[in-house]
Formats: C-alpha cells, structure tokens, sequence
C-alpha cells in the first residue's frame, strides 16, 4: 500500500537548484541515470522550468496530473523513492537498492 505524503499529508514540494519543481525532496535524485531510470527526468524538461512555466501551470501539466493519477490509482507503477518513503512493509525490499 502506498500512502503518498504529497497528497494526504503536508509533505511540500521541493524547488530544485536548477529551477525545476519536484513533488517533494525525495524526488531529488543526486544521479542523473536514477533519475531518469525512476521517471523524474520528466519533472525538469524545458516547457517545466519555472523560467518558462508559472508554478500553477507546472503542477496542472499532464506530467503531474499523470504523476499523482499513478500515485492514487496504479501505486504499483509509482517510483521506487515512493515506495520507498511513502509505501508499507509490502516494499521492503525495494527499500533497500533506492538511492
Ligand atoms: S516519495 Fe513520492 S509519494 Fe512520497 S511524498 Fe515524495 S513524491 Fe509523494
């Protein structure tokens, strides 16, 4: 079960160093190839920089109406950091390879 922080509690969301939103701190991979293995990549593309985009508009994209579709309706397809943070005991072992 997953229960996610971003959407029943008040987990904020993260601003990164390089003008992008991310739906919390934990999205905010170090790794470039775990970013992108986990989907995160698609939350800092061009259109969503906040150069480009007005916060509304980054949060009502389809990037992240896709994002929160998958966390309440197909969990099982979400991110391993989400699993990981916001999941029960039936993700453990994912758990443990998350960086
Ligand atoms: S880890 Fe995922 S589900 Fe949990 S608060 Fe962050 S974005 Fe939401």
């Amino acid at each position: 079960m997953l229960k996610p922080k971003c959407i029943i509690s008040s987990k904020p969301l993260a601003f990164t160093s390089y003008g992008y939103l991310l739906p919390c701190c934990w999205c905010d991979k170090r790794n470039a190839k775990v970013s992108k293995a986990e989907g995160w990549d698609k939350f800092m593309t061009s259109d969503l920089h906040l150069d480009n985009a007005k916060v509304n508009d980054v949060l009502q994209s389809k990037v992240w109406n896709d994002f929160h579709d998958t966390l309440t309706n197909n969990p099982e397809n979400a991110p391993n950091t989400c699993k990981k943070f916001c999941g029960n005991d039936e993700y453990e072992e994912i758990s443990k390879v998350v960086e």
